[in-house]
């Protein structure tokens, strides 16, 4: 028998940057990793073991527990400053299947994504796989949106994602930029996918919402990186009651609810008290100085990241390969689109200790 699969998954590629994982000998330093290296706050997994004795392990609502998406809808209102009633969310096994489910619900074969390039992995591979076509939209010298050009994309296009903080780049987006793309987006007609899992970890700049400025916002943020629970799988999207509507029947079908247990941690996450966020971040500002500083003294010239817990350094592919052969596991820009080969990300979600050692070594190999 010969197997046939669809073109459209045929022809996207296993993440690079897990590929790069699997290679990792012991000893190495892993500075690719996406995901915070802290614990989930203590009276979070509490939550979830009085959930499990309490035996709620059934299935939810199908678009979560009322006083989660209640308590979601204030975080909205306090720390965002937008107004989302909690019929207007969906809460999902992360960010990662709210972005799926946006794209299987608005696009038909061919319809225009346009992606930051570089930008996370999974927006151009979720649009190809939903039928969309993803467009790259370049960023600036400083690694922020190009606003011009992605005007000039929009004509054609159907949705445009947003990520700020961004990743792999730490760029933090201005309220101009975000307003002027968003303004100009629903004159044309597109919906803008706001991706916002990095709000909280930005330094000294301010995180603006894009839903602040237009109805024709999908906002789609997580518990993952903000209460380290990357492994909980619980995030969400919050957008128009149309929008909402759409989805939810895909969201219903690929995955009938997000997992009960996360659902009530997450709730005592965004009820909860909230200084193990302050501390993440704090300690993660300490490290971007850490490693921007030190890749400065060996000689490498990039504008200091400004939020996420990533540094996106321009660097020749040949050294990018000696870093991960000495045993410092970092990402080649080229997982992240076209637009990006002769860079590489560094996470700085890794203990001092550890990217001090991975300093060391890299010095070693451009004395
Ligand atoms: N969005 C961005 C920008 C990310 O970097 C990641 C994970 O690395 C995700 C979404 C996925 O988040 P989740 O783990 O909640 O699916």
């Amino acid at each position: 028998m010969t197997l046939k699969f669809s073109k459209r998954v045929e022809g996207i590629e296993i993440s690079g940057i897990r590929k790069i994982f699997e290679a990792a000998g012991p000893g190495s330093i892993n500075l690719g990793l996406g995901q915070p290296d802290f614990d989930t706050p203590q009276h979070i997994k509490d939550a979830a073991i009085k959930a499990i004795q309490e035996g709620k392990t059934g299935y939810t609502t199908n678009n979560g527990l009322p006083e989660l998406r209640a308590a979601i809808s204030r975080k909205f209102k306090n720390e965002n400053g937008i107004k989302y009633h909690p019929d207007q969310m969906i809460v999902t096994a992360g960010a990662s299947e709210a972005l799926h489910i946006v794209m299987q619900a608005l696009l038909d074969p061919g319809d225009r994504v346009l992606c930051p390039d570089p930008g996370f992995v999974s927006y151009a591979s979720l649009a190809t796989i939903a039928g969309g076509t993803p467009v790259s939209v370049p960023l600036t010298k400083t690694l922020h949106i190009d606003v011009e050009a992605a005007k000039n994309l929009m004509d054609m296009a159907k949705l445009m994602v947003i990520n700020s903080p961004g990743n792999p780049t730490g760029a933090v987006e201005s309220k101009e930029s975000i307003k002027a793309l968003v303004e100009y987006a629903a004159d044309k007609n597109v919906t803008i996918v706001s991706d916002e899992v990095y709000e909280h970890f930005i330094y000294g700049k301010k995180h603006y919402s894009a839903a602040a400025f237009g109805d024709n916002v999908i906002t789609i943020n997580a518990t993952s990186k903000t209460y380290a629970m990357t492994g909980w799988r619980l995030g969400y999207l919050a957008a128009s009651p149309e929008i909402v509507g759409q989805c939810l029947k895909v969201h219903q079908y690929c995955q009938a609810c997000a997992t009960s247990i996360a659902q009530y941690a997450a709730v005592a996450a965004y009820e909860g008290d909230q200084s193990a966020v302050g501390m993440m971040r704090d300690e993660y500002e300490v490290r971007r100085d850490l490693i921007w500083s030190g890749l400065k003294n060996l000689g490498f010239d990039f504008p200091k990241p400004e939020g996420a817990f990533y540094t996106f350094v321009p660097m020749k592919p040949d050294l990018t390969q000696k870093i991960i052969a000495s045993g410092v596991i970092v990402v080649p820009g080229s997982a992240f689109g076209v637009n990006a080969p002769e860079y590489t990300r560094f996470s700085y979600a890794n203990s001092r200790e550890n990217i001090n050692t991975a300093l060391e070594r890299i010095g070693k190999l451009v004395e």
